[in-house]
């Protein structure tokens, strides 16, 4: 199921990041800097009367003169009406209607994606008068706020949660694989597209995705369905914003999220930049499995510890991703896209896996066997009982005394054992430690 996109807008220093961190909570921000920007962009995601969705704080590119003020908040807003579901139009109390805000409205009211626009700033009650002159926005009523007292986001989320589009069950069975191709533009994410459905001489037919403006593509090789999330979105080019970072972040994002498995591209030719490790990060991060390609194989000079050196600097690179294998390949000469798809369904296997409470109490207690929990000021973490209580990805609980004793590193001990017994490969494993009830 698609996570719906709520975007905050607005020109700098009204509040956006303070609103953005409120309402993520304690969940952890995807933070993406780019060099030339001073404030970061952010993702996050959040989650309100029962609804889950993605944040995004669009505010952070820097400024310098009036003119400039209109461009960057200009081009914000445009990011934004592309991807959102719902775009929250913050304003400033304080400084009142300005002609930025004027500037941001203009653009929105041209958009259809509804928008609520939320007067930050209302520090106290008394001032809820300064919400009025809001009203000659034209996008109905405002809702006051204050980041700053942590006033008012509840009634901000109700209205924006309310216009969400409606929940949509999966669209697609079971038994087909959702395939996210991910990756920085120029990877060859397009290209690749084209050399697995060429190379199969499938039956293609383009049906729109239930996310506005995705196109998936679905085909069927060897008896297994396939569906490329969004591939149509991959063809369209030449816009202004196109070539910005974030449009593609968003645009990723939304691919990830609808996703099994998660092919994130990397260029052999170009070797690997940060902006590839933020892609990666956002497909562990959503729970889904993965696979490295490293795809422009063709035109690495290589010997016989090419591939093997270059996998050993994806490992370096991708600490947190040891689990998702490696294919080599050339989406231009299509040397090798024929390897691609077995390993596609093999991880996609893994990640919805479920082992046997009983089969992983075992190796869990043996893990523990050979290297005891940690301890503290004489007490020590004891795990009563282990069990799967979700697939897609594996979701492990473990029931414990003292879950505030669970260390990371042990954590990652577990894992490893679970890893090596059950292998989950190509798709993270989560486990939480929960206190025995
Ligand atoms: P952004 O540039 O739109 O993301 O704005 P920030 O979230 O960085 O906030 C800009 C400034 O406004 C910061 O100094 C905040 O502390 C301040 N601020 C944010 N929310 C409130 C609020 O509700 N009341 C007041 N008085 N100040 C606020
Ligand atoms: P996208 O932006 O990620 O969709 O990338 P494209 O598929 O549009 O490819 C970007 C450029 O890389 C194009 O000029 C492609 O012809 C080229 N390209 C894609 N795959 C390969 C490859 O395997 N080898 C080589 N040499 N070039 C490739």
């Amino acid at each position: 199921m698609s996570k719906p996109i709520i975007a905050i807008v607005g020109r700098p220093n009204v509040g956006k990041s303070t609103i953005f961190n409120r309402v993520i909570g304690d969940r952890l921000a995807i933070v993406e800097d780019k060099p030339g920007v001073t404030r970061d962009r952010l993702y996050g995601s959040g989650e309100w009367n029962g609804r889950v969705f993605s944040i995004v704080d669009t505010g952070g590119i820097e400024i310098d003169g009036e003119d400039e003020i209109m461009k960057s908040v200009r081009m914000q807003a445009e990011l934004a009406v592309e991807e959102a579901d719902v775009i929250i139009f913050m304003v400033d109390a304080k400084a009142g209607l300005t002609n930025a805000d004027d500037e941001v409205a203009q653009m929105l009211l041209r958009s259809r994606k509804p928008i609520v626009v939320a007067v930050n700033k209302v520090d106290n009650l008394n001032r809820r008068d300064d919400i009025y002159e809001f009203y000659n926005l034209g996008f109905g009523d405002p809702v006051a706020i204050s980041g700053a007292h942590g006033m008012g986001i509840g009634d901000l989320l109700d209205a924006a949660v309310e216009k969400l589009p409606e929940e949509v069950e999966d669209e697609y069975d079971d038994d087909v694989i959702r395939v996210a191709l991910i990756g920085r533009p120029n990877v060859g994410k397009s290209s690749l597209v084209n050399a697995l459905l060429g190379e199969e001489r499938v039956i293609v037919s383009n049906v729109a995705g239930t996310t506005r403006d995705a196109i998936d593509t679905p085909f069927e090789r060897d008896g297994q369905k396939y569906v490329l999330i969004d591939t149509a979105g991959m063809r369209k080019r030449g816009k202004v914003y196109e070539s910005t970072e974030k449009y593609s972040v968003m645009r990723a994002l939304k691919a990830i999220e609808r996703a099994d498995v998660a092919l994130v591209l990397i260029s052999g030719e170009e070797g690997i930049i940060e902006q590839d490790k933020h892609i990666a990060g956002y497909a562990h991060e959503a729970g889904k499995a993965a696979v490295f390609v490293v795809n422009k194989w063709d035109v690495v000079e290589k010997d016989d510890k090419t591939m093997h050196n270059f996998e050993k600097t994806i490992r370096d690179h991708f600490l947190f991703m040891t689990y998702a294998p490696v294919v080599f390949l050339s989406a231009k000469t299509k040397q090798r896209v024929h390897k691609l798809l077995p390993v596609v369904q093999h991880v996609s296997e893994q990640h919805a896996m479920r082992i046997p409470t009983h089969v992983l109490n075992d190796v869990v207690s043996d893990a523990i066997a050979i290297n005891p929990p940690p301890s503290d000021k004489g007490r020590r973490l004891r795990i009563n009982y282990a069990t799967q209580v979700a697939v897609k990805p594996p979701t492990i609980v473990l029931f414990a005394n003292d879950p505030d004793m669970m260390h990371f590193s042990y954590e990652r001990y577990l894992e490893n054992k679970i890893r090596a017994a059950f292998q989950f490969e190509g798709t993270p494993v989560r486990i939480f430690t929960r206190k025995k009830s």
